[in-house]
């Protein structure tokens, strides 16, 4: 087919996959693509790289763990529970989720706050799950597969961006050449019914509520009534017409009426996230108030929640914490509320109290590294350097990757007076999060300090070509 050859140029040419990386096809591929599952990966990863220059993703641990586990557990009910997928959240108001190379999936914040219920997020996100698990996103690999891999990936982010914010999305590439190419990556009316019937299925597996899915197509197609030509951006890229709704209706009701209560975390990152919005902090703080009264003890401690935080955005620690410390009192075994304290704690500048509070979430969450890196701050905070060394040695090798681990380990070289480690782990930051220029400029400032272990020189000179080569990749796109 016409898609092969296209495609192995596009690996062949890149820098990133030296001769001996490039592996054979697999012709038994029932999709017939060459793609390879290391080739899929790195491509995901650099789209997800390119996407943070472009798009604010929340970095908020509690934020990205939420979305993860409802992302994992629709997978495990999927077509393909062992296929890797990586999901977070961006914070734009307006109502969209999109799906990229290699399992990767974004939801904005507007989706989130604008769900009624916990299933019919998930109902989007299955929906999501099922243009990757379909192999629709292929059709975006053909697009880019004139170019290198990085170029590739930062070409179909700027669309993905693009069809986001349509006026500041397309960046340093050019116009024309992202909206030819768009017109080929969104999905196709038979694409959007499969996503629609297989998602159902997921969502059913998983437990959630099916009847959501059409609910909540139904909400966005009055939304996109209401907004005429000025319709959320997923009503474009997805169109929602009755056909679609009705097919989905009738699959709906095959199944058995299931009344699925919302999760608490879903309550509390939903709280979390108003306060991420626009909204001004007087607007929130009347906006939780108002509620504190409604529903069941759950959803009422939720808005409590809102309200804590609301007021620690206007820097009224001492209201917050008052609020917090009864929420934890109350739901003791609820861990939002002990580390939303811990945070206050450490902005007001109480390290005693916050060490204690993180000591205790650690030994409860051992395996989430968030609690290690507050604490990791706040030992560098007390010129306790050296220990903060030691506590980040204890994180497994496999686990020792990501922007805040580097920054960590940055800024705890930076105190040690360890300024070629400083840098090149500034570098490793930067890289993570898409800048790849300022991490050629750390590595040079590495390269300058002083430095007798040639082991180390090699490893800089490493990424130095490294980085350099995928800048110059990156360049393709401006010609
Ligand atoms: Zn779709």
């Amino acid at each position: 087919m016409k898609l092969a050859p296209l495609l192995l140029s596009f690996f062949l040419s890149s820098p990133l996959l030296s001769a001996n990386e490039i592996l054979l096809p697999d012709m038994g591929d029932s999709t017939g693509t060459l793609i390879s599952p290391a080739q899929e990966k790195a491509l995901g990863a650099s789209f997800f790289r390119s996407i943070q220059t472009q798009l604010e993703i929340s970095n908020d641990p509690e934020v990205q763990h939420y979305i993860q586990s409802i992302g994992y557990h629709l997978v495990a009910s999927s077509d393909s529970p062992s296929a890797p997928f990586h999901f977070f959240v961006v914070l734009a108001d307006d109502i969209n989720a999109f799906a990229g190379p290699g399992g990767f999936i974004g939801v904005n914040s507007g989706l989130i706050l604008n769900s009624n219920n916990e299933s019919e997020l998930a109902s989007v996100m299955a929906h999501e799950i099922a243009h990757v698990t379909q192999r629709h996103i292929y059709r975006s690999y053909e697009a880019a597969s004139q170019l290198s891999l990085p170029a590739a990936a930062a070409l179909i982010a700027a669309i993905v961006v693009a069809t986001q914010a349509p006026d500041v999305g397309i960046g340093a590439i050019s116009a024309v050449q992202a909206g030819s190419i768009q017109a080929q990556i969104n999905f196709t009316r038979s694409n959007e019914q499969e996503a629609d019937r297989v998602g159902i299925k997921t969502l059913a597996k998983a437990q959630f509520n099916p009847r959501s899915m059409p609910t909540f197509f139904e909400k966005l197609q009055q939304a996109s009534r209401y907004y005429g030509s000025a319709a959320p951006e997923y009503l474009r890229t997805h169109p929602i017409t009755s056909s679609r709704i009705a097919d989905t209706r009738n699959r709906a009701e095959s199944y058995p009426y299931r009344q699925v209560p919302d999760s608490q975390n879903y309550r509390l990152i939903k709280a979390k996230l108003r306060t991420y919005s626009a909204m001004s902090a007087q607007d929130l703080i009347a906006y939780f108030t108002n509620r504190l009264s409604l529903g069941t003890a759950e959803q009422k401690a939720a808005m409590q929640y809102g309200l804590a935080l609301s007021y620690a955005k206007q820097e009224r620690y001492q209201i917050a914490q008052g609020i917090l410390k009864k929420l934890i009192t109350s739901f003791p075994s609820q861990e939002q509320y002990l580390s939303a304290s811990a945070h206050l704690s450490t902005l007001e500048g109480n390290t005693t109290e916050a060490k204690k509070a993180y000591a205790l979430l650690e030994k409860r969450s051992p395996y989430n590294d968030q609690y290690k890196f507050s604490t990791v701050t706040l030992l560098i905070k007390d010129n306790q350097a050296q220990q903060a060394l030691q506590r980040l040695k204890e994180i497994p090798y496999h686990r020792q990757n990501g922007p805040d681990y580097f920054l960590s380990l940055a800024k705890t070289y930076e105190k040690l007076s360890n300024p070629l480690n400083f840098h090149r782990y500034m570098a490793e930051y930067h890289y993570s999060v898409g800048q790849t220029h300022q991490a050629i400029l750390q590595i040079k400032l590495a390269q300058k300090a002083k430095n007798n272990n040639f082991y180390l020189s090699a490893i800089l000179e490493d990424r130095f070509n490294f980085f350099s080569n995928e800048l110059l990749a990156l360049k393709q796109l401006q010609e």
